[in-house]
């Protein structure tokens, strides 16, 4: 930890404290060649890592991997020759591949994670002489990649699960280093804290809550007799600019960029809508992260093709507010980028 980060509850890892050789003369397989997959790959690469691309015969994903100039070759073979093997392919999709590469796991090796959750729910159970870290960047792999080509860095979470060779946070530290992590800082946490804060944010607030509380403030509107176009721009397409106030300097600056009208309103209303009720029921979907029900309702759901995931799937594209978006988006195509803007003035000469 160095003596800025003082302040920080947990370690802050910076280019300073990393020790390069942990990885300089291992080959790392990285399995996946998606989101993650294919940042993590390139950087290493670039990063002068030996690094093998582990992909299915015939994953449409090979040629991609070649045109980028890494070596590609099927998932065991990749952990064959690899000392380090990370798993980037779907979280879903872990178990069923783990089975194919654990024969392939020498003693002192590493499993890497960008993810905790089937380390943490018991779906992936590694041999014991094996090291078993995490190295989850903040942020999706396009950004991870194109930070990296930048010269910048994205934020990223460390974690080490089984530590079999003594070395298993520096290694980490030193492959959050190859993908550029550490110039922008690793924190560090470990699996289950890791899994079950991401399992939480995305079903409380960030997928599951914000959806509900958009979906539930149009209903109202329209409910009450206001035109649905009025009700989709007040109600979601109004959000962007408030979550990206938010994004840059916090509540406050959002607060601040406001009316004083909305501002006051917000703060007296806010918190009587979202009441002691939602915290209730909060509580209760933490719970359900924390004592695995969740956990095995998406294993059960999975194994079992999805049935109500499908259905629920279907159910949120046909709310009304997606038919409303659709049309109102079109109108303001000009606003995505300048070929459009063009186009929309060339249509109004017409
Ligand atoms: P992804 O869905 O983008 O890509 C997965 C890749 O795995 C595919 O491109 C393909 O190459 C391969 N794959 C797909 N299905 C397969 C199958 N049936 N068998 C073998 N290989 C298959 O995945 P991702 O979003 O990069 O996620 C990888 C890991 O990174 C997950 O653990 C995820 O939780 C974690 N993670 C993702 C993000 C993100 O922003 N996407 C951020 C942090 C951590
Ligand atoms: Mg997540």
């Amino acid at each position: 930890m160095t003596a800025e980060d003082a302040d920080f509850t947990q370690p802050v890892y910076h280019e300073s404290d990393v020790d390069r050789r942990y990885v300089d003369d291992k080959t790392v397989a990285v399995l996946g060649y998606g989101s993650q997959g294919h940042a993590h790959a390139q950087n290493l690469d670039d990063s002068g890592v030996d690094v093998i691309v582990g992909l299915r015969k015939d994953s449409s994903s090979r040629s991609a991997a070649k045109a980028d100039g890494l070596r590609v070759e099927t998932p065991k073979q990749a952990a064959r020759e690899a000392d380090i093997v990370s798993v980037l392919v779907p979280d879903t999709v872990q178990p069923s591949l783990f089975e194919t590469i654990e024969p392939e796991l020498d003693a002192g090796d590493t499993l890497q994670f960008a993810h905790g959750f089937n380390i943490h729910y018991g779906q992936v159970e590694p041999p014991e002489d094996v090291d078993v870290t995490m190295i989850a960047p903040k942020s999706p792999g396009h950004l991870v990649r194109r930070n990296y080509e930048a010269g910048q860095g994205t934020p990223a979470l460390l974690a080490v699960y089984q530590n079999a060779t003594g070395d298993a946070q520096q290694e980490a530290l030193a492959y959050a280093d190859g993908i550029g992590c550490a110039r922008a800082g690793v924190v560090e946490t470990t699996f289950r804290e890791e899994t079950e804060t991401d399992l939480f944010g995305e079903q409380a607030v960030l997928c599951g809550g914000v959806t509900s509380l958009v979906k539930t403030g149009y209903e109202t509107l329209v409910d009450a007799g206001y035109s649905p176009e009025m009700a989709y721009f007040e109600c979601l397409n109004e959000l962007k600019l408030i979550v990206d106030l938010m994004y840059e300097g916090g509540n406050s600056e959002m607060w601040d960029s406001v009316s004083d009208t909305a501002e006051f309103g917000g703060l007296t209303r806010g918190d009587e809508i979202v009441d002691e009720h939602v915290r209730e029921n909060m509580e209760e979907a933490l719970e359900e992260v924390q004592n695995g029900e969740f956990a095995r309702e998406w294993i059960a759901e999975n194994q079992a093709g999805r049935p109500s995931y499908r259905q629920r799937r279907q159910a949120e594209q046909n709310h009304e507010i997606e038919e409303v978006g659709e049309r109102l988006r079109d109108l303001f195509a000009w606003a995505d980028d300048d070929a459009d803007v063009e186009q929309a003035e060339v249509s109004a000469d017409d």
